[in-house]
């Protein structure tokens, strides 16, 4: 399979006419290969983009949702073939896939009926004879830049809302996953979207990112992707006075009171520390747990990893897949070593699994620490992999504290039976979502998605706040 960029409407292999392999991570085999872009390839979709967003603002919103609604449908049809196509290159199990395009489906349709929506406001006027009001108006070319680990949900949780608004896209990809993105696009073009509207271009993040970033004609940046990429753009954009959107890592825990129920805790615990083999932003990495039932939600969550089978997710039955590449697996590796030094007690796991049958793909056993105290590295840093850490607290308070001293603020979660407990988190956790008695992944797509802290600068995606990113408000006042 070749990967080509898509620049107004047309399928072209980059400027520079190289190629890099795409490795599914299960078994290490190229499943295929993708044009390498440079900063050529950017001016080029960006002025398609440019030219197409004219004609496209000017279409009625409800009309430009039509195109979404077709997209949900195709989106609907292909939804087992993408889903396959999925895992085979990200690794993530089929049935999370399965759920990912799902994730986009719903955004389709949702985001569709904005068309009919873009609320705006009617306020009464201080003047008499006069009408004040004030309208979502779309921005330009908006760029999207986006991780490998959600290659088709972020690409939707960004695009439809932008599209819909009246804007045309400029998306680079994440390298390790460029077939999602070409999927995505050949439903653009079957279902109608003006070329232009939606332009893909693949290639480095320091290329194509980077110049797609300083372009003048791309007037939004919406990021996804690691803090430290995210804080470049972010002083990249600030020289250009260029909006942005950032959504990066987490370090989400998962609170577990002496009154919870330590079954359901373990169930979610387990689902949120090693889905998607914990690449995640939103992936449970500290659980922090109340003393008086520490030893038991030890004891029930090495059960519970020992029944978790490892292996290449296209596989039924199989619960966690590979990470994304060599260079994770060292990565996470190498923090586990960091957290043996720090002194925690290693549990569960801790080493690659590289014999038969996990031979040429990118495995890790599910790992588990204990004796973890909040000021280590591995309570602090995110590491991205199947590794999650137990802390001990005494108190509602302690454990708060404990969930908020990081830099991070995605996601938490507090397993408690005490209503006062439950809502006394909500208000003082500092993450952008916050769960009761639920894991701490799993959020639905028309709730604001984003975090506080080191995760984001105040933006959402997904939810209608998606629109705040790719429209600008315009307040107009008629005197009659
Ligand atoms: P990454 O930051 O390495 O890459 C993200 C994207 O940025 C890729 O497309 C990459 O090519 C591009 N990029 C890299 N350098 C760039 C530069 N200098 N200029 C412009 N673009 C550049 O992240 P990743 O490894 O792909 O993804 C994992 C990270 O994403 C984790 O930190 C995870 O928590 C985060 N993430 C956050 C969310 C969220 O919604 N908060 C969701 C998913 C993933």
């Amino acid at each position: 399979m070749k990967v080509l960029n898509y620049i107004d409407g047309r399928w072209v292999s980059s400027v520079s006419n190289r190629f890099v392999p795409i490795v599914n991570p299960a078994n290490g085999e190229c499943i295929g290969e993708v044009t390498i872009s440079n900063e050529q390839d950017v001016e080029q979709a960006v002025l398609a983009a440019k030219r197409a967003q004219k004609a496209w603002a000017l279409v009625p919103a409800p009309k430009r949702a039509e195109v979404l609604y077709k997209v949900g449908m195709l989106l609907q049809e292909r939804k087992e073939q993408m889903a396959r196509l999925l895992t085979m290159e990200m690794g993530k199990v089929i049935e999370e896939a399965r759920g990912e395009v799902q994730e986009g489906i719903d955004m389709a349709f949702y985001m569709a009926g904005e068309g009919r929506r873009l609320f705006g406001d009617t306020t009464p006027s201080e003047l008499p004879n006069k009408f004040a009001m004030s309208v979502r108006a779309p921005i330009g070319v908006v760029g999207l830049i986006t991780p490998w680990n959600f290659p088709i949900a972020i690409a939707t949780w960004k695009s439809f809302p932008a599209i819909v608004a009246g804007n045309a896209v400029v998306w680079k990809p994440a390298l390790e996953t460029p077939i999602m993105a070409q999927q995505l696009a050949q439903i653009f073009e079957e279902a109608g979207l003006p070329n232009g509207v939606f332009n893909v271009v693949h290639g480095r993040g320091s290329v194509v990112g980077e110049a797609l970033v300083e372009h003048r004609d791309v007037k939004v940046i919406s990021f996804t992707g690691s803090n430290e990429v995210g804080r470049r753009i972010a002083e990249t954009c600030g020289r250009h006075l260029k909006k942005v959107s950032l959504e990066m890592g987490g370090k989400n825990a998962i609170i577990v009171m002496d009154d919870a129920d330590v079954a359901l805790a373990v169930e979610a615990i387990i689902w949120s520390a090693f889905g998607t083999s914990g690449q995640r932003c939103t992936a449970c990495s500290r659980v922090i747990v109340h003393e008086h039932v520490k030893k038991q939600v030890e004891e029930r969550l090495l059960a519970a990893i020992s029944t978790l089978t490892v292996g290449n997710g296209l596989e039924e039955g199989i619960k966690v897949g590979p990470v994304i590449n060599q260079d994770a697996l060292q990565k996470i590796h190498h923090y586990v070593q960091i957290g043996r030094n720090e002194g925690a007690t290693l549990l569960a796991g801790g080493y690659m699994l590289q014999d038969e049958p996990y031979k040429g793909g990118f495995y890790y056993a599910p790992t588990l620490f204990t004796n973890v105290t909040p000021t280590m590295r591995i309570a602090r840093e995110e590491i991205f992999g199947p590794v999650t850490s137990i802390i001990s607290v005494r108190s509602l308070e302690e454990a708060i504290e404990v969930n908020n001293s990081v830099d991070y603020g995605l996601s938490s979660a507090i397993f408690t039976r005490d209503i006062h407990r439950a809502f006394t988190a909500i208000r003082d956790f500092d993450t952008g979502i916050v769960y009761v008695n639920a894991g701490t992944t799993g959020a639905e797509i028309h709730l604001p998605f984003g975090g506080t802290k080191g995760t984001g600068n105040g933006h959402r995606d997904s939810g209608v706040a998606a629109l705040d990113v790719f429209t600008e408000w315009k307040s107009i006042y008629v005197d009659y």
